[in-house]
Formats: structure tokens, C-alpha cells, sequence
């Protein structure tokens, strides 16, 4: 057959009218709306124009044009799909900032849903039909699991800082060891946050060493509180000291100052009842006599983005006054999930279930072993051309929370042929499901410690998809 002009080529491509009726696309313009697949359609019909004017054949157009329901309809898709997405999160860190921090378990989940999908009491005192507060959901449970006084939450624990400082030092001096002067990821830095509040930082001792005479010497008649931060996510090692809450307990009470805490992670639970290293819990700073605590709710407590603040009733209650409180107040979502989090506590083994992080954290290396032994099985039945192999591998805190410990655990190291184990990163964030591996010594791995059974198949699915993405024949 001779070969058609391009002019008569361009004949051949539908036109829009054509695409919006065709029957294939009836159901993608219901789910996605009829200008969607318009904008789609257009698309695909530039880039069949662009093929003809570099000269296709009249054959490959005709194949082409046969795919443009299909085109469409997943241009369309693309445009629709939410930005934000659901990541498979195998680099084995917990509390992974960028992805997250603590995922809400889906029992909790499920309850937080009939909350937010409807009205709710979340301002409203249903026994005296009066105007209720938002902490009233959780304070008692935060109060019965810290043994503190009274208890609320802002926003996020760099909140909790800046209103305390704000509600208690403002104008006046606040008292903190060198060795706690922290920046905390994305730019938090106490010195900074001290000055928005308009409280005047006293640094006392030097960075590993500082003494209870370093405190005492620095009082004056402006210093209101004395500051204590978690260092977090560093340690200070070797020749060091610093003050005991105990003793600073003493030193507020003779000179009559506030004494706080920064917490960070706030652990609720004993670490080591995980085989990690004793981590100071929110109880332990609330019985040394702090005035108050604050710490994160989706670090180690393992709930949602906030920061909680527990404490004396009297300074709780200056706190709720202060006009930064109302910019800073926790939503509907928060209220209901701390809630739920916090109840989840009170029972030890509930608590292991419903709550990711305490799962994470307490799941044996032997049950992580096996399950990267499925994985391996599963990746084999769906794509020989994928080489896995079972591997010993560190999993870590995160997010800010005991820098220097790992967790003995397994990964599936991962290898394509003629693949690098930087493609092979950069490809598994490319699937419809993006993955997040880590390179340990040159190789790909998935560590099993942040990767849940329930999320086995579908890890196995977005594998296959790099696979046949290189053109391995599954
Ligand atoms: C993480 C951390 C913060 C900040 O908490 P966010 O909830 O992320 O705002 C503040 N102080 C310390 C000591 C921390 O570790």
C-alpha cells in the first residue's frame, strides 16, 4: 500500500466530539467530570499530531488511535490523583519526618471517621449543656497516665515551647544549659524560639559540662523558670554532667522559679521493656516535681501531630488564657485521635496492636525475619527476574528520638541486572504506590521493620512494576 501524505494522515485522528462520545469513556467522564477528559483528550490529541508531523506511519497511527480511550482515561486519572499519596516506608526508621512521622493505626482510624464525618461534641458539655472545652476528651486519660495535675495540646510541640515561654518568661529570663541549646530538624532552634517568645535566654555551664552552682550563680531578679530540653537527636558523650531535675527541683523552690521540661519524644512506656536503652518517661519528669511537660504526640507516643503539655493545674490554666492558645489550638481530627491513642494506653497489650509506632518498636527480630522470608517467596512467584535476598538490618527511632540506637531486624536486599542500587532507590519512587528503600554498602534494601504485613502484596505489586518497567519478562 503507498504510503497515505500526511495531510490525509491528519484526516484520520478523531476530533473531540468523537473522543467525548465514544462509549469507552462514558464511565471515565462520570468519575472524573466531562472538562477532565476534555483536558485529557486535548492532550493526547496534540502528541498524535506531534507523531504525524514527525512522520509516523499511516500503520503506527492507526494503533495509536486505537489507544486513546486508554490514554485518556489514565491522563485523566494523573490530573485527578491527589498530590499527597501513600508511601511504603522500607527504610526501617519509625518516626520518619518526611514521611509522616507516626502512622494512626486503622482501629483508631476507623473510630476517629464517625467523629469528623458528622457533628460531634467537641466544644459541647452534653451533661451540663454548656459550651465544653476540646482538652476536656483527654486531659483526664493524660492525667491518670502521667500522674500530672492537669494536661492540654496545641498544635505541635514546638508550639507547646513558644506559648510557655510566652505565657511564663515573657519580659523576664529563662535559664538553660549550654549543652541543651538544640536544633531540631527543619530549623527548630531553641535560642530562636526563646526570642519570639520574648523571654531572654540565659545560658548557663559550658557544652558537656554543667553544674548546679552554674544555675544558682546565673539567678537573678528577671529569671522566671529554668529551662530543660531532651537533647534528642544527639548525645553528648565522655566527660560530661549536667543537673538532675531533682536538684533543679530544689533550686526553682529556693529561688522561687518554674521549672520545665522539654521532653521531645515523650515516651510514655518503658523502652526497655523493647531491649532498648532506658529513655526518661513523662511520668519520671512529672514525679521529680516539674511545673511542666511538654513533648510531641507523634514521636514516640505514637498519635497524632501535636504538642502536649501537662502539669500543674494553676500554670495549665494561665496557659488556656493566653491569647496564643487560640492560634494554636488542636483541631476536631487531634482531639478525637489523641483520645483514642491515649486510651489505647491504658491497656498493655491493646496498646501493642493499635498503635503502629509501639508495634514497630516491640516487634522481635525472628517475626521480622520471617516476614521478609514471605516477601522474598512472594517476589519470586510474581518475578523471577528480581533478585531477593534476606539480609540482617538495622532499624532506627527517628524522628529526634535515641540518636544512637538501632534495632537489630531484616531487610529484602533487592537487585535488577545492570541496575545500580541508586536507580534501583530512584525507580521504586516511581511506582504507583512509591517506595522509599535504604543503600546500605551499595545495595538496595527494604527494611522489614517499617513495612507491615498488611502491606506485602501490594510492596510485591509496585517491585513487579519496576521490574517490567526495565523490560524484564516476568
Ligand atoms: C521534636 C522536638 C521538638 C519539636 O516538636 P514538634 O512536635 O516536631 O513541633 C521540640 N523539642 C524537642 C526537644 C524535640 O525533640
Amino acid at each position: 500500500m503507498a504510503q497515505m501524505e500526511q495531510k490525509q494522515l491528519y484526516r484520520l485522528v478523531p476530533n473531540m466530539n468523537t473522543i467525548l462520545g465514544m462509549q469507552e469513556l462514558e464511565t471515565v467522564c462520570e468519575a472524573f467530570g466531562k472538562e477532565a477528559v476534555k483536558e485529557a483528550a486535548n492532550a493526547v490529541l496534540s502528541e498524535l499530531r506531534t507523531r504525524i508531523a514527525s512522520g509516523c506511519t499511516e500503520e503506527e497511527l492507526k494503533i495509536s488511535i486505537s489507544y486513546i480511550p486508554a490514554e485518556v482515561c489514565k491522563k485523566a486519572g494523573t490530573a485527578a490523583a491527589p498530590h499527597m499519596s501513600r508511601v511504603i516506608n522500607g527504610s526501617g526508621v519509625i518516626l520518619h519526618t518526611n514521611l509522616g512521622r507516626a502512622p494512626i493505626g486503622e482501629e483508631i482510624y476507623d473510630k476517629i471517621r464517625e467523629k469528623v464525618t458528622g457533628y460531634s461534641n467537641l466544644e459541647y458539655n452534653l451533661e451540663t449543656h454548656k459550651r465544653g472545652e476540646r482538652y476536656a476528651h483527654f486531659e483526664q486519660l493524660l492525667c491518670k497516665l502521667t500522674g500530672a495535675e492537669a494536661a492540654i495540646a496545641v498544635n505541635n510541640n514546638a508550639a507547646s515551647v513558644l506559648l510557655i515561654l510566652s505565657t511564663l518568661s515573657k519580659g523576664g529570663e529563662a535559664l538553660i544549659s549550654r549543652g541543651e541549646l538544640i536544633e531540631i530538624g527543619g530549623k527548630f532552634r531553641i535560642p530562636d524560639v526563646m526570642e519570639q517568645s520574648g523571654t531572654a535566654l540565659r545560658e548557663v555551664g559550658t557544652t558537656n559540662k554543667t553544674h548546679y552552682s552554674d544555675y544558682e550563680d546565673a539567678v537573678n531578679e528577671d529569671t522566671k523558670l529554668i529551662l530543660k530540653v531532651h537533647t534528642s537527636n544527639y548525645k553528648i558523650i565522655g566527660f560530661t554532667e549536667s543537673v538532675s531535675l531533682k536538684e533543679l527541683r530544689n533550686l526553682a523552690d529556693e529561688k522561687n522559679l518554674l521549672l520545665v521540661e522539654d521532653m521531645g519524644s515523650g515516651a510514655l512506656v518503658n523502652l526497655e521493656d523493647f531491649g532498648l536503652d532506658h529513655e526518661p518517661t513523662v511520668q519520671e519528669s512529672v514525679a521529680a516535681g516539674t511545673d511542666l511537660v511538654c513533648f510531641s504526640g507523634d514521636k514516640l507516643l505514637g498519635g497524632p501531630q501535636a504538642g502536649i503539655i501537662v502539669g500543674r493545674k494553676e500554670i495549665i490554666n494561665r496557659l488556656k488564657k493566653h491569647p496564643l492558645m487560640r492560634a494554636m489550638r488542636i483541631d476536631k481530627f487531634t482531639a478525637a485521635a489523641l483520645e483514642l491513642t491515649l486510651q489505647a494506653y491504658l491497656n498493655e497489650e491493646k496498646r501493642l496492636q493499635q498503635i503502629p509506632v509501639l508495634e514497630m518498636l516491640s516487634t522481635p527480630a525472628e517475626i521480622l525475619k520471617k516476614r521478609a522470608q514471605r516477601l522474598c517467596r512472594m517476589l519470586r512467584s510474581r518475578c523471577n527476574g528480581l533478585k531477593c535476598q534476606v539480609v540482617p538490618s538495622e532499624g532506627k527511632i527517628g524522628g529526634g528520638s535515641l540518636p544512637e540506637e538501632t534495632m537489630p531486624g531484616w531487610a529484602v536486599q533487592v537487585t535488577l541486572e545492570n541496575l545500580s542500587a541508586d536507580q534501583m532507590i530512584e525507580a521504586l519512587q516511581q511506582t504507583s504506590v512509591p517506595v522509599v528503600g535504604r543503600i546500605v554498602k551499595d545495595a538496595c534494601l527494604l527494611d522489614l521493620r517499617t513495612i507491615r504485613d498488611n502491606e506485602l502484596t501490594l510492596l510485591a505489586e509496585q517491585l513487579k512494576e519496576v521490574a517490567e518497567s526495565f523490560g524484564v519478562d516476568c
